[in-house]
């Protein structure tokens, strides 16, 4: 079972939506007053039944500090209204007004550099200036009593894309005050820091200063003292989320049966998504691949999504409808990959499809990001076309799916605290980042059409069949006695190299690694041979031969069995993969970095040993999802690739998009990027 976030029930709380909601970020207020009425016909066309809006108005809002303006929005929100549109209303906080940053600098935040900006561009507010929490929170309030009223409002939508950091003094002073309810002591302080090193002990909190170029660090991601580097991010991710907070209740004072959320952004590093899922009441996310993503990792930030949320659906807060304007080179959507890609979010949880943007604008970084309403301002374009076609296919589909769930009975653990302090490590390689191992895991789940939830160390493990815990350098006080009781009632773990070093504060737990999980994977590691790039040792499991990459760690089986041994260099016939039984269960462990084929190898295995089926047998270049709820199981057929693919239908289903029955063992052609979706 997993432990549930915040609340419960389905994403858009109490409102009566008969269908998923589609349309996106909708800017009026950029516009002359006299095209809304175009929006709205071209919105009908396209069956645009839901905005969001007010992202960015601040400025317009409150134009001076006593000086509050809502007429503008007034006529938006009518307008909207009028014509029988579902709203999400942002907070317009993601950027001060210009008055703001004159008359309070403080509100400005200060760079890793340790230069304080200027007023300029987005997320630029100082999370601990005073100045920016009261008056965020203050015009939060005002929204929510202005428009509590109006039917049509779904879901509040805080800030925008929280993010980045700040090394102000404010910031100093706030992370001091932070330190002090965690540690409690200078001593204590001392201790986690590790702070004799170097001659770094402090006897007063005021000379702690935070971690920059100016200080601790030589690049943004390489310091020389991880224990301080590690809080400040922890500090960071809390002070924003603590921004969040702030808006959320007085938002909730007013309304409080209207859900609130604000949109993430997959694996996004600065921001500990678990610990801000749990404050939210759903969870919303921005999805823009670039256009070289595979379809397993684009699905895997999808499924990160529904795990942080406890399994629930959750919102796709925007995509492009087309074409970003940030990359170097912003490919157009190929006809069919917006649909394909809305689909696939579908399929991995959401229960909306919304999209950056609505009207492309004239003027600053995303004039040329793509709109469902070009600048040529009508609707005779490719875009527009998908677009209206999609809107047809989500209102035929209704409200069906929507709060389903998946069934996994295979999870992957993700830890952002594991994530930072891995990544802040001094050695054993540069080349050794968390997402690619856990997105090498993952991909052989996906390929094998194996769901899989993301889980942190907060949630249960009982109702999982395998968890695997790709490179958890990081074992938390404690959490060792999960992964053991899970294993000893029959769960079967897997974790890698470089497991189990240290504890939460980034010291190393002696005694031999893997540290506190050494008695349950029953090896002892010895050392850890980090190879250059293209450098490759090597082994052979039942008859295969793999490659051995990365790092070889060292190793003495102690209660483990030995599965296969390096087959060169001075540590030829040592053991590389280990399985030890413990209680009902088994615990692996995976000494280097092999390749795609080895990790499909794997978890076949594994998959085979503890029962944990395919959903469905799988095809090249289809990716198949399940989503189940009251009104059956849903299977969405997603094929990526250019060519046909034809699938034998398993079971009798219903393709809901088609309208019609197929029979078992009957054939089932897909095109290149064409969806189907079936009922069984
Ligand atoms: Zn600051």
């Amino acid at each position: 079972m997993k432990k549930e976030s915040k609340a419960g029930g389905p994403v858009f709380g109490n409102s009566r939506l008969t269908k998923m909601p589609f349309g996106g970020d909708y800017n009026p207020e950029q516009w002359p007053e006299e095209i809304w009425e175009e929006d709205m016909r071209l919105f009908r066309l396209a069956g645009v039944d839901c905005v969001t809006l007010n992202v960015f108005s601040w400025a317009s809002l409150q134009p001076a500090e006593d000086v509050y303006s809502f007429e503008k929005l007034d006529r938006i929100m009518d307008l909207v209204k009028k014509n029988g549109l579902s709203v999400i209303l942002a907070t317009s906080t993601a950027a001060h007004p210009a008055w703001m940053a004159r008359k309070y600098p403080e509100v400005l935040r200060t760079e890793f550099s340790g230069l304080r900006r200027k007023f300029g561009s987005r997320h630029n507010s100082c999370p601990n200036s005073m100045v920016y929490r009261k008056y965020s929170r203050l015009l939060a309030g005002k929204l929510a009593e202005r428009y509590k009223d109006f039917p049509n409002l779904i879901a509040w939508h805080v800030n925008n894309e929280y993010g980045g950091a700040c090394y102000c003094e404010n910031c100093e002073k706030a992370f001091r005050v932070w330190l002090q309810e965690k540690y409690g002591s200078l001593e204590a302080l001392n201790r986690a820091w590790n702070t004799g090193f170097w001659g770094h002990t402090v006897y007063d909190w005021e000379e702690i200063v935070v971690p920059n170029l100016q200080s601790e660090h030589f690049e943004e991601n390489r310091t020389t003292f991880q224990g301080i580097s590690l809080d400040y991010r922890r500090f960071c991710s809390d002070s924003l989320l603590e921004n969040y907070r702030e808006e959320q209740a007085a938002i909730k004072e007013i309304t409080p049966d209207i859900p609130v959320t604000t949109n993430l952004m997959g694996f996004y590093k600065p921001l500990d998504y678990q610990k801000w899922a749990r404050e939210m009441d759903f969870v919303s996310w921005d999805n823009y691949p670039p256009n070289e993503a595979s379809a397993a990792s684009i699905a895997m930030q999808h499924d990160l999504m529904r795990g942080i949320g406890g399994g629930r659906p959750f919102v796709l807060m925007e995509q492009t409808p087309s074409v970003t304007n940030w990359l170097p080179y912003n490919a157009l959507k190929r006809p069919g990959v917006m649909r394909l890609l809305s689909w696939q979010a579908v399929a991995h949880g959401a229960d909306a499809v919304l999209f950056f943007q609505m009207r492309r604008s004239i003027g600053a970084c995303e004039k040329y990001h793509g709109a469902l309403i070009d600048h040529v301002g009508t609707e005779h374009t490719r875009v527009f076309w998908e677009m209206q076609a999609l809107g047809r296919e989500l209102k035929q589909m209704g409200s069906q799916t929507m709060g389903s769930r998946t069934p996994a009975k295979a999870a992957i653990l993700v830890d952002w605290d594991n994530w930072w302090a891995l990544e802040y490590s001094a050695g054993p390689s540069c080349d050794l980042k968390y997402l690619d191992e856990v997105e090498r895991y993952y991909t052989a789940f996906h390929e094998l059409n194996i769901p899989v939830d993301f889980i942190s160390t907060e949630d249960l493990l009982g109702s999982y069949r395998i968890v695997v815990a790709p490179v958890l350098y990081m074992v938390k006080t404690g959490y060792e006695e999960v992964l053991k009781q899970f294993v000893e009632e029959g769960g079967c773990l897997v974790t890698t190299f470089f497991s189990g070093i240290v504890e939460e504060h980034d010291l190393v737990v002696t005694g031999g690694y893997p540290g506190r999980l050494r008695g349950l994977l029953g090896v002892w590691v010895e050392e850890s041979d980090a190879l250059p790039e293209g450098a490759q040792n090597g082994f052979t499991w039942r008859g295969k031969h793999y490659p051995s990459e990365l790092l070889c760690d060292i190793m003495h089986l102690e209660t483990a069995g030995g599965e296969a041994v390096y087959e060169s260099d001075f540590y030829a016939g040592s053991p590389v993969l280990a399985r030890n039984a413990y209680g009902k269960g088994t615990a692996w462990y995976v000494a280097t970095r092999s390749s795609r084929e080895f990790y499909r190898d794997l978890v076949k295995v594994l998959a085979r040993e503890n029962e944990v089926r395919e959903i469905w047998t799988p095809v090249a270049g289809v990716e198949i999802c399940e989503r189940r709820n009251e009104n059956g199981r849903f299977f969405f057929f997603l094929n990526h690739g250019n060519e046909e693919a034809e699938l034998t239908m398993e079971q009798d289903a219903v393709r809901l998009l088609e309208g019609r029955l197929y029979k078992k063992g009957e054939k089932l052609v897909l095109k290149g990027k064409d969806v189907t979706v079936c009922l069984v």
